[in-house]
Protein backbone atom coordinates (compact mmCIF):
# COMPACT_ATOMS: atom_id res chain seq x y z
CA UNK A 1 0.00 0.00 0.00
CA UNK A 2 1.24 3.63 -0.89
CA UNK A 3 2.18 5.82 2.19
CA UNK A 4 1.84 9.71 2.38
CA UNK A 5 4.39 11.31 4.02
CA UNK A 6 3.66 11.39 8.04
CA UNK A 7 3.20 14.94 8.16
CA UNK A 8 0.38 15.18 5.22
CA UNK A 9 -1.32 11.59 6.41
CA UNK A 10 -1.83 12.41 10.19
CA UNK A 11 -3.65 15.82 8.67
CA UNK A 12 -6.85 16.68 8.49
CA UNK A 13 -8.56 18.28 5.43
CA UNK A 14 -9.07 22.34 5.49
CA UNK A 15 -12.99 22.21 5.79
CA UNK A 16 -14.41 24.98 3.83
CA UNK A 17 -18.21 26.05 4.60
CA UNK A 18 -20.81 23.08 4.15
CA UNK A 19 -22.83 24.57 1.68
CA UNK A 20 -25.36 21.78 2.08
CA UNK A 21 -26.25 21.71 -1.61
CA UNK A 22 -29.89 22.97 -1.09
CA UNK A 23 -31.59 26.11 -2.26
CA UNK A 24 -30.24 28.29 0.69
CA UNK A 25 -28.51 31.99 0.81
CA UNK A 26 -25.15 31.34 1.92
CA UNK A 27 -24.17 33.93 4.40
CA UNK A 28 -21.36 31.70 5.09
CA UNK A 29 -18.29 32.43 2.78
CA UNK A 30 -17.81 36.18 3.12
CA UNK A 31 -18.05 36.45 -0.20
CA UNK A 32 -19.08 40.33 -1.33
CA UNK A 33 -22.81 41.27 -1.63
CA UNK A 34 -22.20 43.10 -4.81
CA UNK A 35 -21.09 42.52 -7.86
CA UNK A 36 -17.85 43.63 -8.85
CA UNK A 37 -16.69 46.91 -10.64
CA UNK A 38 -18.36 46.90 -14.25
CA UNK A 39 -14.89 48.01 -15.29
CA UNK A 40 -13.90 44.97 -14.02
CA UNK A 41 -16.11 42.71 -16.00
CA UNK A 42 -15.41 44.50 -18.88
CA UNK A 43 -11.79 43.88 -18.94
CA UNK A 44 -12.55 40.18 -17.94
CA UNK A 45 -14.75 39.53 -21.15
CA UNK A 46 -12.09 41.48 -23.40
CA UNK A 47 -9.34 39.14 -21.55
CA UNK A 48 -11.34 36.53 -22.84
CA UNK A 49 -9.94 36.51 -26.22
CA UNK A 50 -6.23 36.20 -25.19
CA UNK A 51 -7.21 32.58 -23.77
CA UNK A 52 -4.98 30.72 -25.49
CA UNK A 53 -1.91 32.26 -24.50
CA UNK A 54 -0.16 31.95 -21.10
CA UNK A 55 -0.74 34.91 -18.45
CA UNK A 56 1.66 37.00 -17.30
CA UNK A 57 3.58 35.44 -15.37
CA UNK A 58 4.79 38.40 -13.18
CA UNK A 59 1.32 40.21 -12.66
CA UNK A 60 3.03 43.20 -14.55
CA UNK A 61 -0.28 45.06 -15.13
CA UNK A 62 -2.07 43.98 -11.99
CA UNK A 63 1.28 44.82 -9.85
CA UNK A 64 1.45 48.41 -11.26
CA UNK A 65 -2.36 48.87 -10.80
CA UNK A 66 -1.73 47.81 -6.99
CA UNK A 67 0.90 49.64 -6.53
CA UNK A 68 -0.43 53.24 -7.76
CA UNK A 69 -3.53 52.59 -5.71
CA UNK A 70 -1.71 52.14 -2.38
CA UNK A 71 1.25 53.84 -3.29
CA UNK A 72 3.55 50.83 -2.85
CA UNK A 73 6.56 49.64 -4.67
CA UNK A 74 5.39 47.24 -7.40
CA UNK A 75 8.52 45.16 -7.17
CA UNK A 76 7.97 44.35 -3.87
CA UNK A 77 4.37 42.85 -4.64
CA UNK A 78 3.55 39.05 -5.33
CA UNK A 79 -0.09 38.06 -6.21
CA UNK A 80 -1.23 34.26 -5.65
CA UNK A 81 -4.27 32.33 -6.91
CA UNK A 82 -6.09 33.88 -3.76
CA UNK A 83 -4.03 34.94 -0.83
CA UNK A 84 -4.81 31.08 0.67
CA UNK A 85 -1.90 29.89 -2.23
CA UNK A 86 0.50 32.85 -0.87
CA UNK A 87 0.30 31.86 2.84
CA UNK A 88 0.87 28.15 1.88
CA UNK A 89 3.83 29.18 0.00
CA UNK A 90 5.11 31.32 2.82
CA UNK A 91 4.25 29.21 5.56
CA UNK A 92 6.18 26.11 3.59
CA UNK A 93 9.37 28.24 2.60
CA UNK A 94 9.69 29.44 6.05
CA UNK A 95 9.25 26.34 8.63
CA UNK A 96 9.41 22.65 8.83
CA UNK A 97 9.20 20.11 11.15
CA UNK A 98 10.17 21.65 14.74
CA UNK A 99 9.08 25.02 13.72
CA UNK A 100 6.76 26.80 15.55
CA UNK A 101 3.90 28.87 13.92
CA UNK A 102 2.06 31.55 16.17
CA UNK A 103 -1.00 32.14 15.61
CA UNK A 104 -4.60 33.10 17.70
CA UNK A 105 -7.29 31.22 19.16
CA UNK A 106 -9.87 32.61 17.01
CA UNK A 107 -7.83 33.40 13.89
CA UNK A 108 -7.95 32.30 10.52
CA UNK A 109 -7.44 28.32 10.30
CA UNK A 110 -6.40 28.16 6.64
CA UNK A 111 -2.69 29.28 8.74
CA UNK A 112 -2.85 25.92 10.68
CA UNK A 113 -3.50 23.89 7.80
CA UNK A 114 -0.23 25.32 5.67
CA UNK A 115 1.67 25.07 8.99
CA UNK A 116 0.37 21.13 8.83
CA UNK A 117 1.35 21.11 5.03
CA UNK A 118 4.83 22.36 6.15
CA UNK A 119 5.12 19.34 8.85
CA UNK A 120 5.55 22.63 11.39
CA UNK A 121 3.49 23.36 14.63
CA UNK A 122 0.75 25.45 14.59
CA UNK A 123 0.86 27.25 18.51
CA UNK A 124 -2.54 28.99 19.01
CA UNK A 125 -2.71 32.08 21.58
CA UNK A 126 -6.03 33.45 23.34
CA UNK A 127 -8.13 36.09 22.28
CA UNK A 128 -9.59 37.85 25.47
CA UNK A 129 -12.85 39.60 24.33
CA UNK A 130 -12.24 38.24 20.65
CA UNK A 131 -9.49 40.24 20.50
CA UNK A 132 -5.89 40.08 19.59
CA UNK A 133 -3.78 40.49 22.55
CA UNK A 134 -0.06 41.62 22.16
CA UNK A 135 0.84 40.75 25.03
CA UNK A 136 -0.09 37.13 24.94
CA UNK A 137 1.42 36.52 21.87
CA UNK A 138 4.90 37.83 23.10
CA UNK A 139 4.98 35.84 25.73
CA UNK A 140 3.84 33.00 23.60
CA UNK A 141 7.29 32.86 21.60
CA UNK A 142 9.80 30.49 22.03
CA UNK A 143 13.00 29.71 20.65
CA UNK A 144 11.16 27.64 17.69
CA UNK A 145 8.70 29.93 16.92
CA UNK A 146 9.80 30.91 12.87
CA UNK A 147 6.44 32.84 11.89
CA UNK A 148 3.64 35.10 13.93
CA UNK A 149 0.62 34.90 11.69
CA UNK A 150 -1.73 38.10 13.18
CA UNK A 151 -5.47 38.48 10.75
CA UNK A 152 -6.03 42.45 10.99
CA UNK A 153 -8.97 42.97 11.05
CA UNK A 154 -9.77 39.67 12.66
CA UNK A 155 -11.63 36.62 10.46
CA UNK A 156 -13.86 34.85 12.69
CA UNK A 157 -14.17 38.17 14.95
CA UNK A 158 -14.20 41.03 12.94
CA UNK A 159 -12.37 42.95 15.55
CA UNK A 160 -8.98 44.86 14.97
CA UNK A 161 -5.53 46.08 16.69
CA UNK A 162 -4.60 49.73 15.83
CA UNK A 163 -1.77 49.41 13.45
CA UNK A 164 0.42 51.02 16.14
CA UNK A 165 -0.26 47.57 18.02
CA UNK A 166 1.06 45.73 15.68
CA UNK A 167 4.37 47.84 15.28
CA UNK A 168 4.78 47.60 18.77
CA UNK A 169 4.19 43.75 18.24
CA UNK A 170 6.86 43.66 15.47
CA UNK A 171 9.46 45.96 17.60
CA UNK A 172 9.24 43.26 20.30
CA UNK A 173 9.87 39.78 17.75
CA UNK A 174 13.21 38.85 17.62
CA UNK A 175 14.53 39.71 13.87
CA UNK A 176 14.64 36.44 12.64
CA UNK A 177 11.06 35.83 13.21
CA UNK A 178 8.68 36.58 9.82
CA UNK A 179 5.66 38.61 11.38
CA UNK A 180 2.68 38.05 9.06
CA UNK A 181 -0.23 40.32 8.39
CA UNK A 182 -3.34 39.11 6.74
CA UNK A 183 -5.09 41.66 6.13
CA UNK A 184 -8.09 40.10 3.81
CA UNK A 185 -10.33 42.71 5.17
CA UNK A 186 -8.48 46.06 5.70
CA UNK A 187 -10.46 47.63 2.90
CA UNK A 188 -13.88 47.74 5.01
CA UNK A 189 -11.15 49.20 7.82
CA UNK A 190 -9.50 52.56 6.46
CA UNK A 191 -9.29 54.73 9.31
CA UNK A 192 -6.07 53.50 10.92
CA UNK A 193 -3.28 55.92 9.96
CA UNK A 194 -0.67 53.35 11.02
CA UNK A 195 0.32 51.80 7.95
CA UNK A 196 1.95 48.03 8.56
CA UNK A 197 2.75 48.28 5.07
CA UNK A 198 5.72 50.41 6.39
CA UNK A 199 7.14 47.48 8.39
CA UNK A 200 7.88 45.51 5.15
CA UNK A 201 10.68 47.30 4.33
CA UNK A 202 12.77 46.40 7.76
CA UNK A 203 12.61 42.90 5.77
CA UNK A 204 10.90 41.32 8.78
CA UNK A 205 6.88 41.67 8.11
CA UNK A 206 4.77 40.44 5.14
CA UNK A 207 1.25 41.95 4.44
CA UNK A 208 -1.36 40.05 2.80
CA UNK A 209 -4.33 41.67 0.62
CA UNK A 210 -7.34 39.66 -1.48
CA UNK A 211 -9.62 41.01 -3.93
CA UNK A 212 -11.75 38.17 -2.79
CA UNK A 213 -14.06 40.38 -0.27
CA UNK A 214 -13.96 43.78 -1.19
CA UNK A 215 -13.68 43.71 -4.74
CA UNK A 216 -16.53 40.96 -5.17
CA UNK A 217 -13.73 38.96 -6.97
CA UNK A 218 -13.60 35.29 -4.92
CA UNK A 219 -14.82 33.21 -7.99
CA UNK A 220 -11.28 34.81 -9.75
CA UNK A 221 -8.71 33.90 -7.03
CA UNK A 222 -6.49 36.50 -6.84
CA UNK A 223 -4.66 37.80 -3.71
CA UNK A 224 -1.47 39.69 -3.10
CA UNK A 225 0.71 40.61 -1.02
CA UNK A 226 4.00 43.22 0.22
CA UNK A 227 7.13 41.23 0.46
CA UNK A 228 10.56 42.19 1.50
CA UNK A 229 12.69 40.97 -1.82
CA UNK A 230 14.31 37.96 0.49
CA UNK A 231 11.27 36.63 1.34
CA UNK A 232 9.41 36.56 -2.66
CA UNK A 233 12.84 35.04 -3.68
CA UNK A 234 12.28 32.26 -1.92
CA UNK A 235 8.09 32.26 -1.64
CA UNK A 236 8.53 32.35 -5.91
CA UNK A 237 10.50 29.04 -5.62
CA UNK A 238 6.67 27.39 -4.49
CA UNK A 239 4.79 29.20 -6.10
CA UNK A 240 3.15 27.30 -9.86
CA UNK A 241 4.19 29.92 -13.02
CA UNK A 242 1.04 31.35 -14.47
CA UNK A 243 -0.67 30.92 -11.38
CA UNK A 244 -3.58 33.36 -12.12
CA UNK A 245 -5.47 33.28 -15.32
CA UNK A 246 -5.42 35.96 -17.49
CA UNK A 247 -8.99 36.76 -17.31
CA UNK A 248 -8.49 36.92 -13.37
CA UNK A 249 -5.52 39.35 -13.81
CA UNK A 250 -7.26 41.59 -15.92
CA UNK A 251 -9.89 42.09 -13.80
CA UNK A 252 -8.37 42.51 -10.52
CA UNK A 253 -6.28 45.20 -12.39
CA UNK A 254 -9.60 46.94 -13.47
CA UNK A 255 -11.19 46.67 -10.48
CA UNK A 256 -7.99 48.29 -8.37
CA UNK A 257 -8.44 51.07 -10.48
CA UNK A 258 -12.05 51.19 -10.00
CA UNK A 259 -11.59 52.74 -6.10
CA UNK A 260 -15.10 54.31 -6.28
CA UNK A 261 -17.06 51.41 -6.94
CA UNK A 262 -14.75 49.29 -3.98
CA UNK A 263 -15.48 52.28 -1.37
CA UNK A 264 -19.12 52.28 -2.66
CA UNK A 265 -19.22 48.89 -2.22
CA UNK A 266 -17.57 49.22 1.52
CA UNK A 267 -19.99 52.05 2.43
CA UNK A 268 -22.86 49.94 1.75
CA UNK A 269 -21.39 46.88 2.97
CA UNK A 270 -20.77 48.86 6.70
CA UNK A 271 -24.76 50.11 6.52
CA UNK A 272 -26.13 46.59 6.22
CA UNK A 273 -23.87 45.15 8.64
CA UNK A 274 -24.57 47.90 11.53
CA UNK A 275 -28.30 47.57 10.62
CA UNK A 276 -28.16 43.72 11.38
CA UNK A 277 -25.65 44.17 14.33
CA UNK A 278 -28.47 46.60 16.06
CA UNK A 279 -31.06 44.62 15.89
CA UNK A 280 -29.45 41.25 16.76
CA UNK A 281 -28.03 43.54 19.92
CA UNK A 282 -31.57 44.81 20.47
CA UNK A 283 -32.62 41.26 21.25
CA UNK A 284 -29.82 40.39 23.69
CA UNK A 285 -27.23 39.60 21.04
CA UNK A 286 -23.51 40.60 22.39
CA UNK A 287 -22.54 41.18 18.71
CA UNK A 288 -18.96 42.36 18.93
CA UNK A 289 -18.08 45.64 16.55
CA UNK A 290 -17.14 44.30 13.25
CA UNK A 291 -15.19 46.01 11.10
CA UNK A 292 -15.76 43.55 7.90
CA UNK A 293 -18.14 42.39 6.10
CA UNK A 294 -19.31 40.24 8.90
CA UNK A 295 -20.78 39.44 11.81
CA UNK A 296 -20.12 37.51 14.99
CA UNK A 297 -22.87 36.20 16.56
CA UNK A 298 -22.79 34.72 20.13
CA UNK A 299 -25.39 32.86 22.08
CA UNK A 300 -25.97 31.77 25.61
CA UNK A 301 -24.19 28.56 24.73
CA UNK A 302 -23.12 25.73 22.09
CA UNK A 303 -26.39 24.36 22.49
CA UNK A 304 -28.42 27.47 21.54
CA UNK A 305 -25.83 28.24 18.57
CA UNK A 306 -26.89 24.89 16.94
CA UNK A 307 -30.31 25.25 17.82
CA UNK A 308 -30.47 28.78 16.38
CA UNK A 309 -28.06 27.39 13.21
CA UNK A 310 -31.07 25.30 12.97
CA UNK A 311 -33.74 27.39 12.80
CA UNK A 312 -31.66 29.28 9.82
CA UNK A 313 -31.20 26.46 7.71
CA UNK A 314 -34.92 25.82 7.88
CA UNK A 315 -35.65 29.13 6.65
CA UNK A 316 -33.43 28.67 3.70
CA UNK A 317 -30.54 30.94 5.61
CA UNK A 318 -27.35 29.56 5.67
CA UNK A 319 -24.59 31.25 8.29
CA UNK A 320 -21.15 29.36 9.33
CA UNK A 321 -20.66 27.45 12.50
CA UNK A 322 -17.73 28.51 14.44
CA UNK A 323 -16.76 25.35 16.57
CA UNK A 324 -13.85 24.74 14.14
CA UNK A 325 -12.13 28.36 15.29
CA UNK A 326 -13.18 27.46 19.18
CA UNK A 327 -16.45 29.40 19.26
CA UNK A 328 -18.86 26.53 19.11
CA UNK A 329 -21.44 29.20 20.93
CA UNK A 330 -20.86 31.73 17.99
CA UNK A 331 -22.43 31.94 14.34
CA UNK A 332 -20.81 33.97 11.68
CA UNK A 333 -23.05 35.97 9.58
CA UNK A 334 -21.41 37.37 5.86
CA UNK A 335 -23.18 40.64 5.32
CA UNK A 336 -25.45 39.33 2.45
CA UNK A 337 -28.02 41.73 0.48
CA UNK A 338 -30.26 44.19 2.53
CA UNK A 339 -33.55 41.32 2.16
CA UNK A 340 -31.39 38.58 3.12
CA UNK A 341 -30.14 40.33 6.27
CA UNK A 342 -33.87 41.25 7.54
CA UNK A 343 -34.84 37.36 7.28
CA UNK A 344 -31.57 36.59 9.03
CA UNK A 345 -32.74 39.27 11.75
CA UNK A 346 -36.40 38.39 11.86
CA UNK A 347 -35.43 34.37 12.01
CA UNK A 348 -33.25 34.90 15.13
CA UNK A 349 -35.61 37.31 16.84
CA UNK A 350 -39.09 34.67 16.63
CA UNK A 351 -35.94 32.15 17.58
CA UNK A 352 -34.34 34.27 20.85
CA UNK A 353 -38.28 35.01 21.57
CA UNK A 354 -38.50 31.38 22.12
CA UNK A 355 -35.58 31.06 24.23
CA UNK A 356 -36.08 33.24 26.86
C1 LIG B 1 -11.14 35.11 2.91
C2 LIG B 1 -9.83 35.16 3.63
C3 LIG B 1 -8.62 34.92 2.97
C4 LIG B 1 -8.58 34.18 1.67
O1 LIG B 1 -8.64 34.91 0.65
P1 LIG B 1 -8.41 34.37 -0.82
O2 LIG B 1 -7.67 35.53 -1.37
O3 LIG B 1 -9.76 34.19 -1.36
O4 LIG B 1 -7.60 33.13 -0.81
C5 LIG B 1 -7.44 35.08 3.64
N1 LIG B 1 -7.44 35.45 4.93
C6 LIG B 1 -8.58 35.68 5.59
C7 LIG B 1 -8.53 36.08 7.00
C8 LIG B 1 -9.80 35.54 4.97
O5 LIG B 1 -10.92 35.71 5.66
Amino acid sequence: MIQAVDHVRTMAPYALANLGGATVTSLAQNESAFAPSPTALAAGEAALRDAPLYPDPDWGDLCAAIAEAHELPAGDILCGAGSMELIGCLIRAFTAQGDEVLGTAHGYLFARTAAQQAGACFVSVPEPDYTVSVRLLLEAVTTATKIVFVCNPGNPTGTRLPGAELIRLRKNLRSDILLVVDQAYAEFDPQDPASVFDLVGNGDTAVLRTFSKAYGLAGCRVGWGLFPPGVALEMRKLMNPNNISGVAQAMAAAAVRDQAHMLDVVAHTAALRERAAGRLRAIGLDVPQSHTNFILIPFENDATAAQADQALRSAGLLLRGMAGYGLPQCLRATVGRADAMERMCDVLERFMEGVV
